[in-house]
């Protein structure tokens, strides 16, 4: 199979069975034709054609160390700083396509999924080889191009005590029982983006007590969406069939959905870790999982500060604004954001080094640094958005106008400076769409939140950076004697 193009991801969608509830139905026909996902799923195989395009081929694939076949690069274990870069110029290359609105591309996964692998002695404990178990699911998606999703945390019941600890023990998914055949799981995850992947991955993140208690809540393990018992929640759909009225929404709407266990059946070769809070608590670390993933992480989200100075810029110029100087100070700023983001990601391969594992692994310092500005400064770019496009962004009416008697009045009064009435209403509602609407709404919370709780990982940030030096330097001074 190797690498798939759109075609072949649409079949697969389609012909995937999957118990995917939004609102009171039961999603039974064609997945990729239903309202709240023929956009994104449309989205998609563009990306995925252009993994075969013969202009991006060498970009976006290379050949499988195992069947020779080609296979995406978000798959390739560096070994080099090239390798390293050409996963940058892959990553990059779908992300522009988003504007970096789409999060879950299949590359954020598969990057992580591509360094547990090479860390599977990790998984190697007692037993039973999971280690192994891990490097056999790498090579399974990577030569079928399998998508991801994930879910790691715990349904938000009651966040004061542990998951044993809630209302009903069950809330949150755990082991049942483990018999011959494998693990049986029951309870929910929240949340899950994209339910209209292939796999789904099941890991622990937040911190597990080592009681005997929480003890069941420990495992990570790995599964086709169709499994049976296994069911998605869909939220409403922001998605909008008008691209026009909703360039953004219509297109790149990936959905979340809390994830329900109904006495699901995890096969021991898709089993990770099981019953082993120590290691669940140090897995993302210890593997460079989370480096890998903010390393894929990071390079999206240059390519939206990219986009979002883009937008911010063309709305200012299309008015006449950009000329006052505190639009510009704003603009500047997002710049500087923009500007710091891509210094991150270029110093984090500049100094890559070998990992453990023998991965060439971007340097996690300024990579966690990047994980800890962009919650707090993507929703500042998206505010640049708001002032500099201002009524304007009330003045987007809807697409049928253009067609009513009401036309020539459009044509006069919205055009602008440097654009026809037209252009720039399609303008604005993308900016709109981009940082206002419900679509807009979720792309500022997801940046705040998709890689953890802000407030924790700034905490985990603080423990992690080493200041010794420079306490050591203030206390040299305090200490100093001159002659
Ligand atoms: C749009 C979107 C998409 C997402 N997609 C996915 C996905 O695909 N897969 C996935 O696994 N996750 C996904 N997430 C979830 C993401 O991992 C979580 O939002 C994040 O880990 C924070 O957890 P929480 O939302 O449960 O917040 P909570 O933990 O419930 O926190 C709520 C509030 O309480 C505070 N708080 C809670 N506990 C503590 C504590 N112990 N110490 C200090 N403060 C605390 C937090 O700071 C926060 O202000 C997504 C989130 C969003 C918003």
């Amino acid at each position: 199979m190797g690498a798939i193009n759109g075609a072949e991801f649409l079949r697969r969608l389609d012909s995937t069975p999957r118990e995917v509830w939004f609102g009171n139905e039961k999603i039974t026909g064609s997945v990729s034709r239903h309202r709240a996902f023929a956009g994104v799923a449309r989205s998609l195989a563009a990306l995925y054609d252009m993994q075969l395009a013969p202009e991006l081929r060498d970009v976006m694939t290379y050949d499988s160390p195992t069947t020779g076949k080609t296979v995406g690069v978000s798959f390739l274990q560096p070994k080099t700083r090239e390798e390293l870069q050409k996963r940058t110029k892959m990553m990059k290359t779908w992300a522009d396509y988003s504007g970096g609105t789409l999060g879950r591309t299949g590359d954020y996964l598969n990057s992580s999924v591509m360094a547990m692998a090479a860390a599977r002695d990790y998984f190697a404990s007692g037993e039973r080889n999971f280690g192994a178990n891990v490097q056999k699911y790498y090579e399974h998606v990577r030569e079928n191009d399998l998508l991801m999703t994930h879910t790691l945390i715990n349904p938000q019941a009651n966040r004061g005590v542990g998951p044993s600890k809630q209302a009903d023990p069950f809330i949150a998914a755990r082991v049942v029982e483990k018999n011959s055949e494998g693990v049986l799981i029951r309870g929910a995850r929240m949340l899950a983006t994209l339910p209209i992947a292939d796999e789904i991955l099941v890991f622990p993140s937040t911190v597990i007590r080592s009681g005997q208690d929480d003890m069941p809540y420990s495992v990570a393990f790995a599964l086709p969406v169709s499994t049976k018992g296994l069911s998605f929640l869909c939220r409403e759909s922001f998605a909008d069939d008008s691209v026009y009225d909703h360039p953004m929404a219509s297109r790149f709407d990936e959905q979340d959905a809390v994830v329900c266990f109904d006495d699901v059946l995890v096969p021991w070769e898709r089993v990770f870790l099981l019953e082993d809070p120590e290691r669940a608590n140090k897995l993302s670390e210890a593997t460079d999982a989370v480096v890998f993933m903010a390393h894929q992480a990071t390079t999206r989200e240059v390519a939206k500060a990219e986009f979002m100075v883009g937008v911010a810029t063309l709305l200012a110029e299309t008015i006449g604004a950009e000329q006052f100087p505190q639009v510009q100070e704003r603009i500047a700023e997002m710049i500087l954001t923009l500007e710091s983001m891509r210094a991150l990601l270029t110093a984090s391969e500049a100094n890559a080094k070998p990992n453990r594992w023998g991965l060439m692994t971007p340097d996690y310092v300024p990579l966690n640094t990047a994980r800890n500005l962009w919650p707090r400064a993507s929703p500042a770019l998206a505010a640049v958005i708001k002032q500099t496009g201002a009524s304007g962004l009330m003045a987007i009416p809807p697409e049928e106008i253009m067609d009513s008697a009401a036309r020539a009045r459009v044509d006069k009064y919205y055009q602008a400076k440097e654009a026809g009435a037209e252009e720039r209403i399609r303008l604005f509602k993308l900016a709109w769409d981009l940082v206002g609407s419900s679509f807009g709404g979720r792309q500022e919370l997801y940046e705040r939140f998709f890689f953890g709780d802000p407030v924790r990982t700034a905490s985990n940030y603080y423990l992690w950076y080493d200041k010794e030096p420079y306490k050591s330097r203030v206390k040299e001074l305090l200490h100093r004697r001159e002659a």
